[in-house]
């Protein structure tokens, strides 16, 4: 099946928006192996919209545009379509129920304009969207398909994974199963060096990776006509996975290592505390959007002054005379001290410089220490991260978070 992608709006063409949705779909197609051959781009105007559906029409099986389903006046896609094929815009009424409930949900008034979106083109089928008000719409004509599908990506995604997908996946005659590998540690283009040459080779299986910060995701997808030959080709490339990622795989799903890592403490009753002072509490914060996590999780200090340090820490004044608050004796006094305060079995400590002022040419911005106490013994780790006050405060949590699992 040839597809082709229409992306409606002109605040595309002018560079004001990012066009995320042709990314999003194109990717989603390829894996259910269809073939997207074509990505056109076209502003809010009838006449140009017109054209590029017509000649996407003449060369394609499957045309999807996304955008220009809304209530304004620049939103035309339907009504260009139902010309071009000669459909009369019918008001439907279950669609109209739906757009009512819809405000009265929200107790926001409906202005006139919002009707518009009730009218669909005769014969065509309605792709119900259940976060926002304009309905998604497929349309059969002369043997292809054409699926309007509305603008904002929150939308469109949805409409097309509850409507769409399950249509698409029901004409595909080949079976398609991904697997996800969870990295830490690593970047993502050091993620893809290390598969240069299974990406550069890929057709069947195909490899993706998603960089979020301090993760990335590899999504390794097969198709084949039964699940044995799938399983097939995955095996082989999880076996490679392996071999590569050792280190760093922390789970075989979309699981970020925040949410890993608190499952694990819950499965293994390990008690845990944190004295932070770089971080400022992100660590703690991290830990407690884990549900039910305050089963294992019960001190959470933030100790940003040295005073803080020596009064709520116990740290020793010398240490922090002779070595500094940010030092690795600091870091382990910081923990262990912790530990006896706290009795948690597993304590954390971090002190660094998040920057941007701060640093000095012996100890400069980004200098992390962070100290690890589990069972009584105790590591402490010293990192230099790059990047402003955010970023090394982020790869400072996820450092420990990678600590913490190994
Ligand atoms: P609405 O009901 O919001 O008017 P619509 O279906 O008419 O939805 P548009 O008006 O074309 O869609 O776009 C709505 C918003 O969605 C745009 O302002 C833009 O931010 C976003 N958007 C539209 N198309 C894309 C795209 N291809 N990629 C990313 N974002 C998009
Ligand atoms: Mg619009």
């Amino acid at each position: 099946m040839k597809c082709e992608l229409i992306s409606v709006g002109t605040e595309l063409l002018v560079g004001d928006t990012l066009n995320t949705n042709v990314q999003y779909l194109s990717r989603e197609l390829s894996l259910l192996g269809i073939r997207v051959y074509f990505h056109t781009t076209v502003g809010d105007n009838p006449n140009r919209l017109e054209e590029a559906v017509r000649i996407a029409f003449n060369r394609s099986d499957l045309i999807i545009t996304t955008g220009g389903l809304g209530p304004t006046q620049d939103d035309l896609t339907k009504e260009v379509i139902a010309k071009l094929f000669k459909r009369e815009l019918i008001q439907d009424e279950k669609t109209k129920e739906d757009l009512l409930q819809y405000f009265a949900n929200r107790e926001f008034t409906m202005t006139p304009n919002n009707l518009k979106q009730t009218f669909i083109p005769e014969t065509a089928e309605i792709l119900f969207n259940p976060c926002g008000t304009a309905p998604g719409i497929l349309l059969k004509e002369q043997g292809r398909v054409i699926i309007m599908l509305p603008g904002p990506p929150r939308e469109m995604t949805r409409v097309f994974e509850d409507a769409v997908l399950p249509l698409l996946k029901q004409d595909n005659q080949q079976l398609v199963i991904s697997r996800y590998y969870n990295l830490s540690d690593i970047g993502e283009s050091a993620t893809e060096d290390r598969l240069l040459d299974l990406i550069d080779a890929q057709v069947n299986p195909t490899i993706a990776t998603y960089a979020k910060m301090g993760e990335v995701l590899v999504r390794i997808t097969a198709n084949g006509r039964d699940e044995n030959e799938v399983n097939t080709l995955l095996d082989h490339y999880q076996e490679i996975m392996l071999s590569r990622f050792k280190e760093n795989i922390f789970s075989f799903s979309k699981e970020s290592l925040q949410e890993t890592v608190c499952k694990l403490l819950l499965e293994k009753r390990i008690s845990v505390a944190t004295a932070e002072s770089c971080t400022g509490g992100l660590i703690a914060s991290q830990l407690t959007e884990y549900p039910g996590i305050s089963m294992v999780f019960g001190t959470g200090l933030v100790t940003y002054s040295n005073e803080a340090k020596i009064n709520l820490l116990g740290v020793k004044k010398e240490t922090l005379d002779t070595y500094g608050a940010v030092s690795a004796e600091t870091a382990r006094e910081m923990c262990e001290n912790l530990q006896k305060i706290s009795q948690s079995m597993l304590s954390v400590s971090v002190t660094g410089i998040a920057g941007p002022e701060g640093g000095s040419e012996k100890k400069p911005v980004g200098l992390v220490y962070i100290g690890v106490c589990f069972n009584e013994l105790t590591d402490v780790y010293h990192y230099h991260f790059n990047g402003e006050r955010k970023v090394v405060q982020q790869k400072t949590a996820n450092k420990v978070f990678h600590l913490i699992r190994k």
